[in-house]
């Protein structure tokens, strides 16, 4: 049985509870566009089962961050960003400014993302 957490915002995405803009998705995973975009392309890459972070999804042993690299690589391919090249980002706990607890990578592209800036 899947991991779903009642309250996670992004499980009712997964869910169809909430609409969203979805780029991808397949039986693992769903990338859909964040609400206050960061970047041209500012699109969020998800597990469909609720972990609350990487190292959770990771620990887990289940090849789902191995998934949500692959997937964060179709959409930028689908954003036409993969050549230039992007970021890929997992905030993680208050200090990094994790404000969602189900872990979601952040790909970041259409413009310079080096860093440190400047
Ligand atoms: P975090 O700060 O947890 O790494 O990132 C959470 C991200 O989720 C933020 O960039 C925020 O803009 C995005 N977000 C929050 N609520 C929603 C929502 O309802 N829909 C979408 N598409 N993105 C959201
Ligand atoms: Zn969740």
């Amino acid at each position: 049985m899947a991991q779903r957490d009642a309250d996670c915002l992004f499980c009712k995405i997964v869910a169809g509870e909430i609409p969203a803009d979805i780029v991808t998705k397949d039986d693992e995973i769903v990338a859909f566009r964040d609400i206050n975009p960061q970047a041209p392309t500012h699109v969020l890459v998800i597990p469909r089962e609720h972990f609350p972070t990487a190292a959770a999804a990771g620990s887990a042993d289940r090849g789902l961050m191995d998934a949500i690299a692959r997937v964060a690589g179709e959409v930028a391919r689908i954003d036409g960003v993969a050549d230039d090249g992007y970021r890929l980002v997992f905030n993680t706990g208050p200090a990094a400014g994790q404000e969602v607890f189900h872990v979601h990578g952040h790909v970041l592209g259409g413009r310079s993302l080096t860093w440190p800036p400047g």
